[in-house]
C-alpha cells in the first residue's frame, strides 16, 4: 500500500515553473530520497505534500486521503521537519516536546512516555539546557523528535543534514535509519552519499522534473554493469556531490542509452 502518491504535480510561482508534471509514489515501510541540487524544487515538493502550498496542477494523496491546501485533514498522518526548523528557544527539549504533544492532541497520559521515548531516540535524554543554546545538529535532532510526536505514517525531512559537520550528519543519519524501521520516510538532500545511508529508493529532481527514479541498489548495479563508474554514488561530501549533480543531464543520457541497448 502506498503511503504517498504524487500524481502529475506541477507548481508555478507566477511565470517560474518549479515543478513540471512530477509523479512518484512511496510504499509503506520504504525510505525515499529526493535528490537535487539547490533550487531543484525539493522544498517546494515537501511543502506541497504538507499542504503549505497549493499545486497549480495534479494531486497528492497520503494513505489514500487527498492533500487539500488549507485543510489539515492529512496533517495528522504526516510529521514534517522543515529545512530551517524553528523552536521556542527558552524551553528545554522536554518542555518543548510536552507542548508539542499537547498541541497535537496527544492524551496527557501518553505525553510523558512519548516525550521520554523520543528524547532517547534522538539522544537528548538528560539534556536540560534551553533550546536556544543548542547547536544546529541538536536542533535537527529535536526537530525529528517533534515531527514524530503524533506517531505519523509519513516522516518528511527536508535537507536534515545540510550544513552539519560530519559528526552531526552521522547522528542524524543513524536516527533516520532507526526511524525507517517503523515509519515511512522521505528525505531530501543534495548529498547522495547521505541519502543512500537511509533510503532504498530515490528520485532525482532536476529543473522541476523527476529525471530518474527507482530502487537505489538496482540503479547502481545497472550502471556498474554498463561499465560506468558512478562517482555520483561515491561522493564523499556536499561539495563533491554538488559537482557531480551539475552533470545530471549526463546521468539522464545514460538512462536513455540503457533503454536503447
Ligand atoms: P530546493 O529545495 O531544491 O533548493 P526550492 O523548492 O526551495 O528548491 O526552490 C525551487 C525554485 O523555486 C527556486 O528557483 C526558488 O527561488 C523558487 N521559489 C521557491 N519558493 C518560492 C516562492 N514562494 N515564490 C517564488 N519563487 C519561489
Amino acid at each position: 500500500m502506498e503511503v504517498l502518491k504524487v500524481d502529475n504535480v506541477s507548481m508555478k510561482f507566477e511565470e517560474l515553473t518549479v515543478l513540471n508534471h512530477v509523479s512518484f509514489s512511496v510504499p509503506k515501510h520504504s525510505a525515499f530520497g529526493l535528490i537535487g541540487k539547490n533550487g531543484a524544487g525539493k522544498t517546494t515538493t515537501m511543502k506541497l505534500i504538507v499542504g503549505l502550498l497549493k499545486p497549480t496542477g495534479g494531486k497528492m494523496t497520503v494513505c489514500g486521503e487527498q492533500v487539500i491546501y488549507g485543510n489539515t485533514k492529512t496533517n495528522r498522518l504526516i510529521g514534517y521537519l522543515p529545512d530551517v526548523p524553528e523552536f521556542y528557544g527558552y524551553l528545554t527539549p522536554k518542555e518543548y516536546l510536552k507542548l508539542c504533544g499537547e498541541i497535537t492532541g496527544l492524551p496527557s497520559s501518553q505525553i510523558k512516555k512519548k516525550t521520554e521515548e523520543l528524547l532517547n531516540l534522538v539522544g537528548l535524554e538528560g539534556v536540560n539546557r534551553k533550546i536556544g543554546s543548542f547547536s544546529r545538529g541538536m536542533k535537527q535532532r529535536l526537530g525529528i523528535a517533534q515531527a514524530l510526536i503524533n506517531e505519523p505514517k509519513l516522516l518528511i525531512c527536508d535537507e536534515p543534514t545540510s550544513a552539519l559537520d560530519p559528526m552531526g550528519r552521522k547522528e542524524i543519519l543513524d536516527i533516520l535509519r532507526d526511524v525507517t524501521k517503523k515509519t515511512t520516510v522521505i528525505f531530501s538532500s543534495h548529498i547522495l552519499s547521505d541519502v543512500e545511508k537511509v533510503c532504498d529508493t530515490i528520485g532525482i529532481l532536476n529543473q522541476g522534473q523527476l529525471l530518474l527514479q527507482g530502487n537505489l541498489s538496482e540503479m547502481k548495479e545497472n550502471y556498474s554493469k554498463m561499465g560506468v563508474r558512478m562517482d555520483f554514488f561515491n561522493a564523499k561530501d556536499a561539495e563533491e556531490a554538488e559537482k557531480v549533480l551539475v552533470d545530471l543531464p549526463f546521468v539522464f543520457k545514460l538512462e536513455r542509452l540503457e533503454m536503447t541497448l
